[in-house]
C-alpha cells in the first residue's frame, strides 16, 4: 500500500499533480479544500462557518478537518493507497494522522513537498481567479494564504523532521507533465528505497 501526502503552498499544483498521480499509481485522491466546498455547497449548519473562514483565507478548525476526512476515509472501499491533496496543512494535523495511521497499521505515507516561489504562486493563483469562481482566489485573500501556509502549515515539515518520516521535495515550476515526471521519479526512488 503506497500513501502520499501532496504538500506545498496554494497553487503549488497539488490538485493538477494529486490527480495525475492517483491515476499513475492507482490511488484514492482526496483533496480537503474539495471536502470543504462540498460540505458548503450542501448548506449544512456548518457551511457558513466553513465559507466565511475559506473566504478570507483562514484554516479551518483542526478538529473539523480531522473528522470530515476520517469519516470520509471510513467511507471508502477497498484498500488502495491513498494521496491527500491539502493534508496536513497544521502539525497537529500531521500528528494526528500519523496516530491514526498507525492505528489502522497502515504504512506511513511520504510527504511530497512541491515547491514554487511565490511570485509565481501569486501569479498563477490570479489566472485562476478569473475562472474559478473561488472566494478565496483574488490578490487580498491570497496574500494571506501565503502568511497562513508559512505560519501554520510550514511546521508540517518540520514534524516529518523531527519524527524521521519519509519526505522529498520536487521543483513544482515547469510544464505540468515535467513537474509529474519529476514526481514520479522521487517516488519511485522512495518506493524502491523502501522495498530495500
Ligand atoms: P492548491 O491551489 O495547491 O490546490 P489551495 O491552497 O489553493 O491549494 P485548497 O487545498 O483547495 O486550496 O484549500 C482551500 C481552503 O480550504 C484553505 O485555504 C482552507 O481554508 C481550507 N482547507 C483545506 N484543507 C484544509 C486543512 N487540511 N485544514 C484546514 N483548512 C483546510
Ligand atoms: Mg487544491
Amino acid at each position: 500500500m503506497l500513501n502520499l501526502l501532496l504538500f506545498g503552498p496554494p497553487g503549488s499544483g497539488k490538485g493538477t499533480q494529486s490527480e495525475l498521480l492517483a491515476e499513475h499509481y492507482g490511488l484514492e485522491h482526496i483533496s480537503t479544500g474539495d471536502l470543504l466546498r462540498e460540505e458548503v455547497a450542501k448548506g449544512t449548519e456548518l457551511s457558513q462557518d466553513i465559507e466565511a473562514l475559506i473566504s478570507v483565507g483562514k484554516l479551518v478548525p483542526d478538529h473539523l478537518i480531522l473528522d470530515l476526512l476520517f469519516k470520509h476515509i471510513n467511507q471508502m472501499d477497498g484498500k488502495k493507497g491513498l494521496i491527500l491533496d491539502g493534508f496536513p496543512r497544521t502539525y497537529h494535523q500531521a500528528e494526528e494522522l500519523v496516530k491514526e495511521f498507525n492505528a489502522r497499521q497502515w504504512p506511513i505515507p511520504l510527504l511530497v513537498a512541491l515547491d514554487v516561489e511565490e511570485e509565481e504562486l501569486l501569479e498563477r493563483l490570479l489566472e485562476r481567479g478569473k475562472v474559478s469562481g473561488r472566494s478565496d482566489d483574488h490578490e487580498e485573500t491570497i496574500r494571506g494564504r501565503f502568511k497562513v501556509y508559512h505560519e501554520q502549515s510550514e511546521p508540517v515539515i518540520q514534524f516529518f523532521k523531527e519524527s524521521h518520516s519519509p519526505m522529498i521535495e520536487i521543483d513544482g515550476v515547469g510544464a505540468i507533465d515535467e513537474v509529474t515526471a519529476n514526481l514520479i521519479r522521487g517516488i519511485d526512488q522512495f518506493i524502491k528505497e523502501s522495498n530495500n
